[in-house]
């Protein structure tokens, strides 16, 4: 099928579908920052357009300049900018990411090695995104998971020491370990804790103190933990909306929580089968004033990547 009659084909099923399917309205337009490539133009088109999102960051990995410039030829406006990633503990890294940028990539992310957040390799990477002039975005994990089993960037308590000595790079917080760390009573004791947060944790502290440090809303991380406490997240939204910016990690085909990926064991029980950019948008939307809204869900990413 060429890309034509799959748009076709898309348009037909969602203007004629139940209402559960109807493309959602947001208060603004809408970038996803956290949006890992697919294989084919078609597959990052229908994600985008089920949920109804204006444009996407493309995160890759290794050498995906030729396949990204293909994506973005066909739509430009829908594929803006891109990030590239590479293996960091391994010697051609500088090499790859310094190729990438040369190449177009407007980041590096997402970095999800096995490696210490303070450790020789991510060092290495926060010295040339300075140089480079380029955001750096770090998954951080303490807890195992089934699909991602042991740590990725760890000791994110002791991040702020990072964060101080690289005052010219920027950060982009992500993943498990940052979005539990908003409480200050998490033990790293599970990935996803629940319950209300527990004001002055690492995570918060450090949006507060360091100009350098972003973050984005991505993946049922970040979901679970603006779900915890809605009044904290109210306040913690209104006072970190120039630091924080959407992105959705999600793993669903369509834009509604569909596929066989989003549907695994492999994806948390509270966001299996649902499509995590539109649940965390109307999370965002709910919790914000659109001026806000606005500013997470587009300008923040604009100023982040020029
Ligand atoms: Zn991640
Ligand atoms: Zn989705």
């Amino acid at each position: 099928m060429d890309r034509r009659t799959f748009l076709v084909g898309v348009v037909s099923v969602s203007a004629g579908s139940a209402r559960a399917q109807e493309a959602p309205r947001w208060p603004s337009p809408v970038i996803d920052m956290h949006f890992h490539m697919r294989r084919t133009p078609a597959l990052n088109i229908a994600h985008q357009q089920g949920a109804s999102i204006t444009a996407a960051n493309l995160l890759t990995r290794n050498d995906a300049a030729a396949a990204v410039a293909a994506l973005q030829a066909q739509n430009a406006k829908m594929f803006p900018c891109w990030f590239g990633a590479t293996d960091v503990s391994k010697p051609d890294a500088e090499q790859l990411l310094t190729q990438a940028v040369k190449s177009g990539a407007k980041g590096f992310g997402e970095l999800k090695y096995p490696v210490a957040a303070d450790g020789p390799e991510m060092r290495r990477v926060y010295d040339l995104a300075a140089e480079l002039n380029v955001p750096v975005l770090i998954h951080f994990q303490e807890v195992g998971q089934p699909a991602a089993p042991g740590g990725y960037n760890t000791g994110i308590k002791r991040f702020g020491a990072i964060l101080k000595a690289y005052p010219k790079t920027k950060f982009i917080g992500h993943a498990d370990a940052f979005w539990a760390n908003i409480s200050a009573d998490y033990h790293e004791q599970e990935a996803y804790p629940t319950g209300p947060i527990v004001p002055g944790g690492i995570s918060d502290k450090l949006l507060s103190d360091y100009p350098n440090l972003f973050a984005d809303t991505s993946a049922n991380s970040a979901n679970n933990a603006l779900s915890r406490d809605p009044a904290f997240t109210r306040d913690f939204l209104k006072r970190h909306q120039d630091k924080l910016h959407f992105g959705s990690d999600c793993n669903c085909e369509d834009g509604k929580g569909g596929g066989a990926a989003q549907n695994s064991d492999r994806v948390a029980p509270r966001m299996r089968g649902k499509c995590v950019a539109r649940e965390t948008l109307t999370l965002l939307a709910g919790a914000t004033t659109p001026a806000v809204f606005r500013k997470i869900a587009w300008t923040n990413a604009h100023r982040l990547v020029g």
